[in-house]
């Protein structure tokens, strides 16, 4: 799990207790071989058919672990932003070969959500996507309600799996895919890119100085900072998608945060439909995708101090999305664009991980290099920043250096060199704790490449990653490769040789060994030649299907009280009289727990404006600017407060606050709408 931005101190304490308590404690795989598209020629000059399209999959929003730093403290409580699976489909003018790019509000995607989200897609569009055409990657967000793994390990922290919020992710994103599917239509695609510099912030620079010059020389400001955007505009002129990838983890809101959140990258998502004029409750919209790259040591703020910025995990975000956001709009606008011309392709392979051999073409000349089986190490639980370790941890620990050469699996810790050996998840029974086989995934539009990495990859092992399938397949025609990180599968990270000896965070995640990165790209230098020739190999099984070997522990709402003498929706503390632009208008409203309202595009709030002797719904709880805070009163009763910080360029005008929800009556569980709001407040003036 990203457990990564335990890089800092408090972060680190929990996160250490959460390790002690977890060390104590095909459907359409059809014919298992390798899945590569009949490559054809685009007809010359046929535009490709293009639709996108978005998803609610927020989940429960109360009471459910939160899923990215593996606190057991951290229990959401309500909503800043709704999450989002969003899609954009693209099909081959000539061939009709189709594939689905997908990019998820979530921390991470896991094999058996993919796998349920394809059932789905089976059942609505048969014949249609498969795991081979349909790439489904995470934003990385750490603000979203866990529970959606079926390995052991990333449900020990969510308290079980959980049943509704893995329903509303697959629902809302099964949704997606087909609403863009169905919205095909004529469309010119084309691709520019551009450099943000200034939000990134490399957080293992030992790990990133321990490579040689040629990389320090291509990547001077320690981070890959370039955003390649690929847009999507219909032959009318209609701006129909614009998705793009720049590296920098989901991370600006920080663990205290308890509501449920798209973070940096949903946010500048966010930004950017609302820009093109989403409202978020129709099909045919503009959709903005933020991928995520190959970020694995890149945080979206400095913390190399050792501790969070000083200002406030909201400003964070905001700032990082409004850059992610400007940049992106700018490359959108620029008329310096290529378009894509040429077939639609995807290769696509299961491969199991532990103990492949592989060929000194990709370690640099090592003979006898292998990976190991799954294990996370020492490092891992430390941390990635230098303060104050958890005394049974220490950052950068190297087996036989830093650390004594005491180990219970001698022949495995002779496998992971430097690693010293912490949780052996590969070896857990009956079932490895993580994931022994993985999905590798291409996709291909004319001369882009989009590389689906089930792993977090650090900025220099990803750069050669690209460089390597760009330099494969250049005689091919392909000019860009661009790298999906947390695609389809989580294998946590994966480091460079070099980074990989000096064990910090990173390296200490890179679960397969020393050779992890060699083998990974020695398994996609075959999808290349898969995808340029069209050879078609015996693949290996899919991985095991757990869905059905699932703790669920059991919370649900039993019944809400309305308070003593009063009714759901009264109101507990009222809006001021009137507000500056810029300023928070707060009310707190007696209403139930909102775990009963969970339903895709139902808003737990409006900010509604008095026009023409109405009060007409203005922002949302899907809007940036609104929060929505639960609390449990006495036995049974809820109090919703809501923040609107009040934007800047909102109309002058009278104003109300109000949230909506269903009680849930005792005894009978019969669920009844209410709706509660505040007195009128000016706005402006
Ligand atoms: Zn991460």
């Amino acid at each position: 799990m990203n457990l990564a931005e335990i890089s800092l101190n408090e972060q680190r304490r929990t996160f250490s207790k959460v390790w002690i308590f977890a060390i104590i404690g095909c459907l359409w795989i059809l014919n298992l071989s390798t899945q590569v598209a009949e490559a054809s020629a685009s007809c010359d000059g046929a535009p490709y058919l293009v639709g996108a399209a978005r998803g609610d999959i927020t989940g429960p929003i109360v009471g459910v672990g939160m899923m990215g730093y593996a606190d057991l403290g951290q229990l959401d409580e309500g909503l800043h932003t709704r999450l989002w699976s969003r899609a954009m489909v693209v099909s081959d003018p000539c061939s009709g070969s189709t594939i689905a790019l997908v990019i998820g509000d979530l921390a991470m995607v896991f094999h058996g959500l993919k796998q349920a989200v394809i059932d789905r897609l089976e059942h609505e569009l048969p014949g249609v996507f498969t795991h081979a055409n349909l790439m489904f990657s995470a934003t990385h967000t750490h603000a979203g309600p866990g529970g959606f793994a079926h390995n052991t390990l990333y449900n020990i922290t969510t308290y079980g799996f959980n049943p509704d919020n893995f329903e509303a992710i697959v629902a809302g994103t099964a949704r997606a895919v087909v609403t863009a599917y169905k919205q095909r239509q004529k469309a010119n695609l084309s691709v520019s890119s551009g450099h943000l510099y200034g939000y990134q912030f490399n957080r293992s620079p030992e790990a990133f100085d321990a490579n040689p010059a040629v990389d320090h020389a291509a990547l001077p400001d320690m981070a890959d900072t370039e955003m390649f955007l690929v847009k999507a505009i219909a032959s009318d002129g209609t701006p129909i998608a614009a998705f793009n990838w720049y590296p920098v983890h989901g991370v600006s809101l920080p663990l205290t945060n308890k509501l449920v959140s798209g973070d940096n990258k949903g946010l500048a998502s966010l930004y950017f439909e609302h820009q093109l004029g989403a409202t978020y409750r129709k099909d045919q919209e503009f959709v903005a995708g933020f991928m995520q790259a190959n970020a694995g040591d890149i945080s979206p703020h400095d913390v190399t101090h050792g501790s969070l910025p000083k200002t406030d995990g909201f400003e964070r975000n905001e700032w990082s999305a409004r850059g992610q956001f400007n940049k992106a709009w700018q490359i959108f606008q620029s008329p310096v664009a290529e378009e894509l011309r040429g077939a639609v392709t995807y290769s696509h392979r299961f491969e199991s991980l532990a103990y492949r051999k592989v060929s000194p073409e990709f370690t640099g000349g090592e003979l006898e290099a292998t990976t190991c089986n799954a294990v996370l190490g020492e490092s891992f639980a430390a941390g990635t920043l230098n303060g104050q370790p958890f005394p049974l941890f220490v950052s950068h620990a190297i087996y036989g250096k830093t650390w004594p050469r005491i180990t219970l699996m001698p022949k495995e810790q002779g496998c992971h060199q430097e690693k010293v050996l912490l949780l052996p998840t590969g070896f857990a029974k009956p079932n490895p704790w993580t994931a022994s086989v993985a999905p590798f995934q291409l996709l291909r539009i004319g001369p882009l490449v989009i590389i689906g990495a089930p792993f977090e990859i650090t900025t220099v092992a990803g750069h050669r990653l690209k460089e390597e399938i760009k330099r494969r397949m250049a005689g091919d025609g392909v000019r860009f490769v661009v790298l999906s990180g947390l695609t389809n599968e989580y294998l946590h990270y994966v480091t460079t040789r070099e980074e990989y000896k000096v064990q910090a965070y990173e390296g200490g995640s890179t679960l397969y060994g020393p050779w992890s990165l060699a083998a990974y790209t020695e398994i996609f230098a075959n999808l290349a030649i898969d995808m340029s020739t069209g050879r078609q190999r015996p693949a290996g099984a899919p991985p095991p299907d757990l869905s059905h070997k699932q703790v669920v522990l059991p919370h649900p709402v039993l019944f809400d009280l309305a308070p003593r003498g009063g009714k759901f929706g009264d109101i507990l503390v009222d809006a001021k009289s009137d507000y500056k632009l810029g300023e928070v208008a707060a009310v707190e409203i007696w209403g139930a727990h909102p775990n009963n309202s969970l339903a895709p595009g139902f808003s737990y709030l409006t900010i509604e404006q008095w026009q023409d002797q109405n009060w007409k719904p203005m922002f949302f709880d899907w809007d940036g600017q609104t929060t929505l805070h639960w609390r449990r009163h006495g036995l049974a009763s809820s109090v919703l407060k809501i923040n609107w910080g009040i934007p800047l360029d909102t109309p002058a005008g009278l104003y109300r606050i109000c949230q909506h929800g269903k009680s849930k009556a005792p005894v009978t569980g019969k669920l009844s709408p209410y709706s509660g709001c505040s007195s009128g407040f000016k706005v402006g003036s």
